[in-house]
């Protein structure tokens, strides 16, 4: 099969081992969003695909050979990073820049970390008074894995490598909107010498093939990771069958910025938060709630070092900030932006379509945005936009602080920027997150738990979380009769 982008490719499913059409014959267009050229066919799969990849998802990777599996596929996904970068651009409208220093790169390390949490990984041992307890750990068989298009392979790879790791076999669903990458993904694990099934791949609609993925009585698990909404309509379809389930879901995070913060630092980091990806990380800070005493001198800064990024060819290595990842979802984006200005917002700037130059000239821009003046529980500031828009908002005190930060349905993540040690830990103790950041943002190690709080999700993955959940524990007790 041709290995690099041709005009318009074919994509396939990937079942029981091999590259084969949906049993619909039909398919559904890829575009470049960027660009809008349509780059990709992809499978428009249903429930019979989905029936036939569970199927033929029998063979799990051997324990011995598990952590190799995991560092062969590292290596494929290595051999090939330059044209998995250009593919994850053109999927998904993020420079190439962005997708050669994190997503690809990130996506390695899933797959080497996880080889070495299998092979470090143990299980308890709990003596008593006249019997021994031990645990053993044991692969849920057929799991299902429902990924986004925002970080397309990154997410691909976070699950699968410890669901393999684990001895499981594989169905994933990736977004039809960022097929790619799944693709060679696949071609990848292929290469990589996984057993027949144990990786399988669906292309497809959500509510079509992600449903009947869900809905599956042979599925034994399903890590999903995307919206709220759906994340909801996911745990109400596997809840009766008592799937194990993990949902990593929206998020609304606030950038905490205290007045005696360091400054430049700060206005760093809160544009990192607010705009990498193009505000399209789940974990993308885009409430920013500063103390009073700086905010003015804070809010110039930020609007001026916004209104300098470079916005653009995705493929050109200086580019800040690419396209969205479709029309509709720029509608959409844009559609907050009219409502933050009906709710009384200013904006300081963006909210428009940048004029850019040919090949980029229609693709989904939309230029940083940063709007002021809203009340924090009106819908633009409390509701997830998931594109290049900011809000910031002035708070008085700490507890205001953090009871502006906790008052969204959300609790995903959070940064905090401040240089009072006690505080720092206090505010970070206090903030209804599953991961707080203090004067930082998206500083990852995979051996801490990773997940939200309220409506942003259900359960933990990362190191041993992932392990956990990719796996069931069983206790053996047996009886020490005494001499
Ligand atoms: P989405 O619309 O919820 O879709 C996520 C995945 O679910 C896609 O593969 C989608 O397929 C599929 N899906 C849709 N309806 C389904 C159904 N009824 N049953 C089973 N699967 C279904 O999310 P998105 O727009 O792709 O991604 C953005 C969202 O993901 C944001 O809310 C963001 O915060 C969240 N996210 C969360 C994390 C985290 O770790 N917490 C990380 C990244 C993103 P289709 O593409 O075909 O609809």
């Amino acid at each position: 099969m041709s290995r690099t982008m041709s005009a318009v490719r074919t994509l396939s499913n990937y079942i029981g081992g091999s590259f084969v059409p949906p049993q619909s014959s039909q398919f559904l267009d890829d575009f470049n969003p960027a660009t809008g050229e349509r780059i990709a066919r992809v499978p428009r799969s249903g429930a019979a695909d989905v029936d036939a990849a569970v199927a033929a998802a029998r063979n799990q990777v051997s324990a011995s050979g598990r952590a190799e599996l995991l560092e062969k596929i590292a290596d494929g996904i290595e051999q090939r990073a330059e044209e998995l970068a250009q593919l994850e651009s053109q999927d998904t409208g993020k420079p190439v820049a962005l997708a050669r220093s994190v997503d690809i790169p990130r996506a390695i390390l899933n797959f080497r970390f996880f080889a070495g949490a299998v092979r470090h990984d143990q299980t308890a041992c709990h003596e008593m008074a006249g019997a021994l307890n031990y645990t053993l750990r044991r692969p849920l068989g057929v799991v299902g894995l429902i990924t986004p298009w925002n970080l397309p392979l990154y997410l691909l790879t976070w699950k699968t490598a410890p669901a393999l790791g684990m001895g499981n076999s594989v169905v994933a669903k990736p977004s039809e909107l960022t097929p790619l990458t799944a693709q060679a993904l696949a071609e990848i694990i292929h290469d990589a010498g996984a057993p027949r099934g144990a990786f399988n791949l669906v292309h497809g609609l959500g509510p079509e093939a992600g449903q009947a993925l869900v809905g599956h009585p042979g599925v034994a698990a399903i890590s999903f990771t995307g919206g709220t909404a759906t994340g909801a309509k996911v745990a109400a379809s596997a809840a009766p069958q008592f799937k194990k389930l993990s949902l990593e879901l929206g998020g609304k995070n606030p950038t905490v910025v205290f007045a005696d913060a360091d400054f430049e630092a700060a206005i760093a980091g809160t544009v990192r938060a607010g705009f990498l990806n193009q505000g399209q990380v789940c974990l993308c800070g885009s409430r920013v709630l500063v103390e009073r005493k700086i905010y003015e001198r804070f809010v110039e800064a930020l609007v001026a070092r916004v209104r300098s990024m470079k916005i653009g060819d995705p493929g050109d290595p200086k580019t800040e900030l690419g396209a969205l990842i479709s029309p509709q979802h720029r509608d959409k984006v844009e559609g907050y932006v009219r409502l933050a200005k009906q709710e009384g917002g200013a904006v300081l700037c963006g909210g428009e379509r940048p004029s850019l130059p040919p090949p980029v000239a229609n693709g989904a821009f939309l230029a940083p945005t940063v709007i002021a003046g809203l009340s924090p529980s009106c819908r633009t500031a409390t509701e997830e936009i998931f594109g290049p828009v900011v809000t910031v908002h002035p708070f008085d005190s700490e507890e205001e602080a953090v009871s502006l930060a906790n008052g969204v349905r959300y609790g995903l993540a959070a940064s905090v920027w401040t240089t009072d040690l006690a505080r720092a830990h206090r505010v970070a103790g206090a903030l209804a997150a599953g991961v707080v950041w203090v004067n930082c943002w998206l500083l990852r190690d995979l051996r801490t738990p990773f997940g939200g709080v309220k409506d942003s999700g259900v359960g933990r993955e990362g190191g041993q979380w992932s392990l956990d959940f990719f796996s069931e524990v069983r206790n053996v007790c047996v009886a020490l009769p005494a001499p």
